[in-house]
């Protein structure tokens, strides 16, 4: 089995600062990890490769730094890793973020494609159903349970929902998405670390991707960030305490009633 793993690199901490002049994330200082939600996609791939044999590619587009997060999802267990890195590609927003990861996965073998439900920067979880919709293939997000069919042509997913679980059968090659849950991401061991930076890993930039510059990164994104600022905190509001209930629904009518609300 196939298996490529699109894996994002992220800061460490979820409250990431905002300069609000320029707009942009301040990362210096912050330390990065491999996306936690990536890990799910990295331990499934894993156990799946041990079980039917194959290959587990890891593959991230970013700056030079980004090799961390491939080194350490070698380091857990992948076979070899993919980087795509060229300043062409900045400034990237999901869709030609989807766009150049799929042009490189249009290039390879595969069954599956596991990504992580979303990352825990940008928060979207929108790359791994764009990059399906850009390979023409079924995707299935949210999965925390997954299965071969005996035939081992499709998978059975258990899709996380707001209300319990969809359980649902596609046939390979499909791209999954991996939530809390569908395994316990093993840590490395030292030999897993000492074993990951003799693992290939290979280094593709936009003119070896073979895809137009104005298709990629900056250039290439139909989306502009025009602020980024942090949510105004709110205020505690107006407590009603010490009075029946009768009376707070009064007094709750009457707040209502002045500030135009009935
Ligand atoms: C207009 C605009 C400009 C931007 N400019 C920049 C910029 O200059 N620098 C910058 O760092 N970010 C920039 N971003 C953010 C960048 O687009 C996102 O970080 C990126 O597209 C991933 O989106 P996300 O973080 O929401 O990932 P999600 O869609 O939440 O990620 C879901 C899954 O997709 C996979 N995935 C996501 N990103 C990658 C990746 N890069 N490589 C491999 N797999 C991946 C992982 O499996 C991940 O778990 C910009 C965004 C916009 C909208």
């Amino acid at each position: 089995m196939k298996i490529i793993v699109p894996v994002k690199q992220v800061p460490e901490v979820a409250e990431v600062k905002v300069n609000e002049e320029t707009g942009t994330l301040i990362r210096d200082g912050v330390p990065s990890i491999l996306n936690p939600f990536d890990e799910y996609a990295v331990e499934e791939a894993i156990k799946l490769r041990d079980h039917y044999g194959g290959e587990v590619v890891v593959m991230t587009m970013g700056p030079p730094q980004a090799k961390e997060a491939l080194w350490k999802a070698l380091a857990m267990g992948g076979d070899r890793a993919i980087h795509l890195t060229d300043r062409i590609f900045a400034g990237a927003d999901t869709w030609a973020t989807a766009y150049t990861l799929a042009r490189q996965i249009k290039k390879m073998e595969y069954d599956l494609v596991i990504c992580g439900k979303q990352a825990i920067d940008g928060d979207t979880a929108q790359v791994g159903p764009e990059i399906a919709e850009l390979l023409g293939i079924p995707q299935i997000c949210y999965v925390r349970h997954l299965e071969i069919d005996e035939d081992g042509k499709h998978v059975i997913a258990h899709r996380e929902t707001d209300d319990g679980y969809d359980v649902i059968k596609a046939k390979m090659p499909v791209l999954l998405t991996a939530t809390k849950g569908l395994n316990e991401p093993r840590l490395p061991n030292i030999m897993g670390i000492m074993k990951a930076k003799k693992k290939p890993l290979e280094e593709i930039d936009a003119a070896t991707l073979g895809v137009p510059e104005d298709d990629l990164g900056l250039k290439g994104s139909p989306t502009t960030v025009r602020k980024v600022f942090p949510p105004e905190r709110k205020s505690g509001g107006i407590k009603l305490q010490d009075v029946d209930a009768k009376e707070a629904a009064r007094q709750l009518v009457e707040f209502l009633a002045k500030k135009g609300a009935i």
